[in-house]
């Protein structure tokens, strides 16, 4: 094992330990072809599952071998009409599980999003199921403070691939805008399991999403 992989299991099983004393269910796992197997074992075959804005999900094919494998998938995702957009939106929160990444997540075990619409930081605190989080090494942070930053900092990329001219895309940094085009607009840090919720936070050993 190479000296990046060890520290990331160790740092990893550590946040694993802060978020289980925090009543997340957590664990570690060193690949994204494991997360894959694990969520595949995590979400009955029977199960709905609503798949907000997330590009980790997508990029470790948890999408489509759920789809392959018969598991009806919410997704706004994609060619549709903006009402149907809103419908999808709304069927993705009442889905037996909600299947998202985080924006961050401190060593603390704080899970951290910042969201411009609201309907995925709503899926994560009043999720209808389980919500799982598939969550990137590269998301961890040391602090809250920390954390809300590393959260912002995915809102270059996530602008730029849904072609929108944020003020960020045109600074090249975040200059806490408040204008028409802003996608933070809500924030919402997970300080505890949320009652009447069951979370699972799968935490991968790679760098994953924005
Ligand atoms: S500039 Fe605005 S949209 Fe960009 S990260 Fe800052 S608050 Fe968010």
């Amino acid at each position: 094992m190479s000296i990046v992989s060890t520290a990331n299991e160790i740092i990893g099983n550590d946040v694993v330990k802060a978020l289980t004393r925090r009543g997340f269910e957590a664990e570690y796992v060193a690949t994204s072809s494991e997360a894959l197997k694990r969520i595949l074992e995590i979400i009955p075959e029977n199960a709905s599952v609503g798949i907000p804005g997330t590009v980790t999900v997508r990029d470790i094919g948890a999408l489509d071998a759920l789809k392959e494998r018969g598991n009806i998938i919410y997704q706004h995702w994609g060619p549709m009409t903006s009402e149907e957009r809103r419908e999808a939106r709304f069927k993705e929160n009442e889905a037996d599980v909600f299947l998202t990444s985080a924006n961050a997540i401190t060593r603390d075990g704080e899970i951290i999003n910042i969201d411009g619409t609201g309907n995925r930081v709503a899926g994560m605190a009043w999720g209808n199921g389980l919500v799982l989080f598939v969550v990137g090494i590269n998301k961890l942070a040391f602090d809250l403070t920390d954390g809300i930053k590393r959260a912002k900092s995915a809102t270059i990329p996530n602008a730029i691939r849904q072609n929108e001219q944020t003020a960020c895309v045109k600074a090249g940094h975040c200059v806490n805008c408040h204008d028409e085009a802003s996608m933070c607009r809500a924030i919402l840090i997970l300080a505890q399991a949320v009652k009447g919720r069951k979370y699972h936070v799968i935490i991968v050993g790679e760098n994953l999403g924005y």
